[in-house]
């Protein structure tokens, strides 16, 4: 599943001026009424009906706002597979950035903030490789089978 941005083909930070521009004119390419004679495929109408979705919720600050949230929660949920869950205690400490940091077994990094935390995000990517892994802090896991 494409999220708004990806149908867009724009950055998660773009601002709403460039998501327009690059609205208006994949709208033109695609939208089943701004295409002369040309015989619409399934796909073709699909597209367009997503590029209209996105838009309206990507030109809403609101909208916008509600749905960057949903997606953060369902890239965790759903696309995540945790390659191993870490305790919080088993980090570094940089006590005047603080961040939590592990070193992976790639030797690229796992980085999160007690900000990330306190939000509730508790699952770090690798900088540099595929790997993720989920903090385990307050409630401590019993069940570690690394
Ligand atoms: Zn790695």
């Amino acid at each position: 599943m494409e999220t708004h941005y990806e149908v867009l083909g724009v950055a998660k930070d773009a601002p709403v001026s460039i998501i327009k521009q690059r609205f208006q004119q994949l709208i033109i390419e695609h939208h089943p009424d701004k295409r002369n004679n040309l015989p619409l495929s399934t796909s073709d109408q699909d597209y367009a009906h997503r590029i209209l979705q996105a838009w309206a919720v990507l030109r809403n600050e609101e909208k916008r706002k509600l749905y960057d949230h949903e997606l953060e929660v369902a890239t965790q949920r759903q696309k995540v597979t945790i390659n191993a869950d870490v305790d919080l205690d088993d980090m570094e400490y940089d006590e005047s950035n603080r961040i939590f940091s592990l070193i992976c077994r790639c030797s690229g990094s796992y980085v999160i903030s007690e900000e990330d935390l306190e939000q509730g995000n508790d699952v770090i990517c690798c900088d540099n490789c595929s790997l993720r892994i989920r903090v385990l802090y307050d409630i401590i896991d019993d069940d570690d089978d690394e």
